[in-house]
């Protein structure tokens, strides 16, 4: 990594800009631009190649779970493995960079994948983890695979009965192989204990690479807690924060009484403190999601409201009247109908207040948004993910009302693209290409699902950039390529506004850049 003292200038060179083929250059000083395109006389502190690549304003993810992308991360991800010597192989990687007595974490495995298919022991786990505890759950989530280190943190022995409802497999000797199902995976889940603050900060750190290693800049955080907030100053202080961070807080007295207090946290330049996070209807997957007509295959169902929404309305009066955008979850039409009210009559339209997924919208509704000024906040990567089952929940006649990206934009609105990682894979090009062709990586479905609602090119970039610096109210700073504006650059190795969409897929990530300092260079060729 190349550090640079602030006040250096900088002098990028040798990329271009994705409007055109002329090579670019770029002065930064203080963290900013200061001129594009400079005289060829304008001396520089510092020269940096950015070897060939095309220069975008910097990426944000407008809507991910931070430290649930980090925890997420630090689970060991077994699905697809082929037998139990290669996830042995990886828990004793794990081993090497966890402090001993941490448990060792994983989820994913499914021995009828393997050649030799038949529940693991734990003796093949302590052999590389003698001294952590390790614990794997199976792939549907009712059987876990632990070692004997595990099995005596929790008081499993050859005397402890089976629990109602669950199963300890024994050999011969009557000795636990290491294998517990359904209510035995109990007596080990209720032992391991709530992660410590020192392995959040471990986790937010391990998030923040990740993010950057994706060309990500910014993030918009949905759900932020005061201990989060907590790490990232230190991190921010340390000079390990390389990630702009927009806090929505949580819906905790704990996380957002002192703010209420205080008001927006708007001063620091990577820190920013100005939003609430709510909850009104849960996901389309379960059949939560709250709909104004029956779900197509559960006719008796519409979904949940699952807050009150008087006190949705008096939250937003309350959190606006103090200067805070209020952004709300709403997946089903119902949702997004009683949210769009709720913001008529409770809301302010300078305080930008957003609805979070926005993802069935009944088409009267759609102009709505831009008329009363709330932003839809939506991640192209839930549309190519649902797309395969949301005619069994919705039905042929509503699919219209389904992640209508170009009617919101046709009727005044822009839309900051997120990913909702952990849920999705963060990376903000799998978000640029879903928007596009509203295709899964296969190319399927041939032309697109509902392809009249895909974005442009162009758009999708806005999705990536500027729509999100409106959405956290730093239009004026981020998402541009302008004097004065923040030097946050994703340096790409190719133009992903004219390239063939299977293409954006294969782009490499060259540079990321964060306020003029490069926090993340891929590997040279
Ligand atoms: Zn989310």
């Amino acid at each position: 990594m190349l550090s640079i003292t602030p006040s250096q200038t900088v002098l990028f060179t040798h990329f271009t800009l994705p409007q055109s083929d002329r090579p670019a250059s770029l002065l930064c000083e203080h963290g900013r631009i200061l001129a594009v395109n400079p005289s060829p006389e304008t001396g520089s502190d510092t020269t940096i190649d950015l070897r060939g690549g095309v220069l975008y304003p910097g990426f944000t993810d407008a809507h991910l779970h931070l430290l649930g992308l980090g925890q997420s991360r630090d689970m060991l991800d077994l699905v697809g493995t082929t037998s139990a010597a290669d996830i042995v192989r990886q828990v004793a990687q794990k081993v090497n960079a966890t402090p001993v007595g941490e448990w060792i974490r994983g989820r994913g495995w499914d021995q009828n994948d393997w050649k030799e298919i038949r529940f693991p022991d734990r003796q093949s786990l302590d052999a590389v983890a003698p001294n952590h505890p390790v614990a794997l759950t199976r792939i549907d989530g009712h059987a876990l695979w632990v070692n004997t280190a595990a099995l005596q943190a929790a008081g499993i022995s050859p005397e402890t009965p089976d629990p109602s409802g669950g199963k300890i497999y024994r050999d011969d000797q009557g000795q636990p192989t290491g294998i517990l199902v359904d209510n035995a995976m109990n007596l080990v889940y209720r032992i391991i204990p709530e992660d410590s603050p020192a392995t959040h900060r471990r986790q937010l750190d391990q998030a923040v690479r990740y993010l950057n290693s994706l060309g990500l800049t910014a993030v918009h955080d949905a759900g932020t807690s005061r201990e989060t907030l907590r790490h990232l100053r230190a991190m921010e202080t340390e000079g390990q924060l390389t990630l702009r961070v927009y806090a929505m807080l949580n819906d905790d007295p704990d996380d957002y009484e002192p703010y209420l207090v205080s008001g927006p946290d708007v001063s620091d330049p990577l820190i920013t403190v100005r939003a609430l996070k709510l909850y009104l209807d849960g996901a389309l997957g379960s059949r939560g999601a709250a709909l104004l007509q029956p779900y197509s295959d559960d006719p008796e169902n519409r979904g949940l409201i699952v807050t009150d929404s008087a006190l949705v309305a008096e939250k937003v009066r309350r959190f606006n009247d103090a200067g805070f955008q209020v952004n709300v979850h709403c997946i089903g039409d119902r949702a997004n109908r009683m949210a769009l009210d709720i913001f008529a009559r409770n809301g302010r339209p300078e305080n930008r207040n957003r609805i979070e997924h926005a993802q069935i919208i009944a088409p009267e509704d759609i102009p709505r948004f831009a008329e009363l000024g709330v932003i839809p906040s939506m991640q192209a990567t839930h549309c190519t993910s649902d797309m395969y089952w949301a005619d069994e929940r919705l039905g042929a006649e509503r699919l219209v009302e389904a992640y209508p990206w170009q009617s919101l934009i046709q009727a005044g609105s822009l839309i900051p693209g997120g990913s909702d990682a952990p849920v999705e894979v963060p990376n903000p090009l799998w978000g640029f290409y879903a928007a596009i062709t509203r295709q899964d990586h296969q190319g399927w479905p041939a032309g697109g699902w509902q392809p009249r609602e895909k974005m442009t090119p162009e758009q999708a970039l806005h999705m990536l950039t500027d729509w999100p610096a409106y959405a956290s109210f730093r239009e004026q700073e981020l998402g541009r390529i302008r004097p004065g504006y923040w030097a946050d650059f994703t340096v790409l190795d190719r133009n992903i506004l004219s390239c063939p969409p299977e293409d954006v897929l294969e782009t490499q990530v060259l540079f990321t850049i964060v306020g003029g300092r490069i926090v993340y260079a891929g590997p040279t060729p």
